[in-house]
């Protein structure tokens, strides 16, 4: 196996990709390095640390033709791994390429290519039915490629065409997946990209992901931009390659992790790489265009390298959510291909490792967190094999907030376990539980096991997320079945929601209220009154 796994974090890993020039570790973006423009060369971007580039195959056909060039490498000037891409992306751009696909392979296996793709036909925006014959078009050359490959050291890459059209992605994707390629790549989301169009970006990443082996790496051609790579890995995105860093600071467009700048709109760099920590905005304005455009791109592959550095780290500790929901609030249009993490939310707790290495507790903010894997793997718990027995039982719903551990609390509860010990022993199938944000019900017994009790939320949830909060509440309970519930200290916040999700499971719903819960000790002895009423 070309790739290993060593951490996972939601759809994400990190990984070892094993080239024969070397090791790379995933997430990686490979910079697109042009050998005919020497503002910033392969020499510059391995001196950064990035460890392996990408170069495009028409550079290499004409190093050949115009250079006598034997090797890629030589050619670069860079001894690590090179993935040649097949140019592709100048049919997509100009209708045409100066290439047949025999000649891609070729050039790919004579010259030295560690990672290559076979000339595939990119999708774009055209009509689905011209879309289709492209899709069909790319897999027949991927046939084609596994009977003229030589160089079985190349790890080969299958693209996935057919966006912006999801029936296509999956119908590209399954049937590449059928055929043995080392790493697959989703193309043609440049256009998809460069009009923000994000969601649309998040489904047809969520559509392949679904339909090609875990085992392999996937790479998503053309995205570049710190701003959105944290949401991509978190799809299940492994290697990226851009040449974003160099276009946009020839537009004197600057990168940072929560948008891009002009350089004109800058006093000050927000970032200390050592072009920022030495020059100010003005200093760089006054540079030559060359030096400036130099300059900018050096700090945009900082941006970039530092960037994967925070996810890698964000997997590492269990915490790859919070960065992807504090990234994607800094644009509108990621706000809105997060808010799809809803329907993806099942395929993610299910690719998502239960225990992790968490350093720190985690934080929930308001409903989009309702679907991090942690509560829906709960969820799922609670409606499938939690209380497994317990249909025609009575439920005591006590309310659970982050601040109601105090010792106030510990003492009630105390108190109301040993009052109920007897009716316990006399066999009432009586269970007691707390409802709250964001787990929405918590048994007794699961009160101290993780996640369960190690978070941050908000005091008071805001007015969706609490109604989320009440119909997953129904939802459990309708799945638990209770003969009755005992309910304590409605709050005032949660008022009506909380009683009519227990209404819809059950008839029988008595309601002990109070101005401060778990504070008079004489509530204990009003539950247990209820629960006797019951009897
Ligand atoms: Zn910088």
């Amino acid at each position: 196996m070309s790739f290993e796994v060593l951490d996972k974090d939601l759809a994400a890993r990190i990984g070892r990709l094993k080239t024969r020039r070397g090791v790379i570790e995933t997430p990686y973006l490979f910079p697109v390095v042009n050998p005919f423009d020497t503002t910033i060369t392969a020499k510059d971007i391995e001196a950064l640390g990035f460890s392996a580039v990408i170069t495009n195959v028409l550079h290499v056909k004409r190093g050949v033709k115009e250079l006598g060039i034997k090797d890629v490498h030589d050619f670069l000037g860079f001894s690590g791994p090179i993935m040649t891409d097949s140019g592709a992306y100048q049919l997509l751009v100009y209708g045409h390429v100066d290439l047949t696909p025999s000649e891609v392979i070729e050039l790919q296996e004579n010259y030295g290519s560690d990672i290559a793709v076979f000339l595939d036909y990119p999708t774009g925006n055209i009509a689905w039915k011209e879309a289709l014959k492209r899709v069909e078009e790319t897999v027949k050359r991927a046939h084609d490629l596994m009977t003229k490959r030589r160089d079985t050291s190349i790890l080969w890459v299958g693209p996935i065409q057919g966006a912006p059209y999801k029936d296509l992605v999956e119908l590209c994707a399954k049937k590449m997946s059928r055929m043995n390629f080392d790493v697959y790549a989703l193309g043609s989301p440049t256009q998809i990209m460069e009009s923000y169009r994000y969601d649309l970006l998040f489904d047809i990443i969520y559509t392949a992901k679904r339909f090609l082996p875990l085992s392999k790496p996937l790479h998503l051609f053309g995205a570049g931009h710190p701003m959105m790579l944290s949401l991509a890995v978190a799809l299940g995105c492994d290697l990226f390659d851009s040449a974003s860093y160099i276009l946009y600071a020839k537009e004197g467009r600057y990168m940072t992790p929560q948008g891009t700048y002009k350089l004109s709109e800058l006093d000050f760099f927000p970032c200390s790489c050592p072009v920022c920590s030495k020059l100010s905005p003005r200093d760089l304005a006054s540079m030559s265009s060359l030096e400036k455009t130099r300059h900018l791109a050096l700090h945009n592959l900082f941006a970039l390298k530092s960037e994967l550095n925070n996810i890698k780290q964000a997997i590492r500790e269990g915490l790859l959510w919070e960065l992807v929901t504090q990234r994607c609030r800094s644009h509108p249009r990621l706000y809105s291909a997060l808010r799809r993490i809803k329907g993806a939310s099942k395929f993610l707790e299910s690719l998502d490792p239960s225990t992790k290495a968490m350093i720190s507790g985690i934080f929930f903010y308001d409903s989009l967190d309702l679907y991090r894997p942690e509560v829906v793997r709960h969820v799922k718990k609670l409606t499938s094999n939690c209380w497994k027995n317990y249909a025609g039982g009575v439920i005591m719903l006590l309310p659970r907030t982050s601040s109601d551990g105090g010792k106030c609390c510990k003492l009630f509860m105390r108190l109301l376990l040993d009052k109920i010990e007897d009716l316990l022993k006399e066999g009432l199938n009586l269970r007691i539980a707390f409802y709250g944000y964001p787990f929405c019900l918590v048994p007794l017994e699961l009160e101290n096991v993780y996640p369960l009790s190690q978070y941050e939320a908000p005091c008071e949830p805001d007015s969706l997320t609490k109604k989320l909060v009440s119909s997953m509440l129904a939802q459990v309970l309708m799945k638990l079945k209770p003969r009755a519930i005992v309910l304590y200290n409605v709050r005032s916040f949660w008022r009506g929601l909380i009683e009519s999700s227990c209404k819809k499971s059950c008839k029988e719903v008595l309601t002990l209220d109070t101005a401060e819960p778990f504070k008079d000790l004489s509530d204990v002895e009003k539950l247990v009154y209820l629960v006797k009423q019951l009897l």
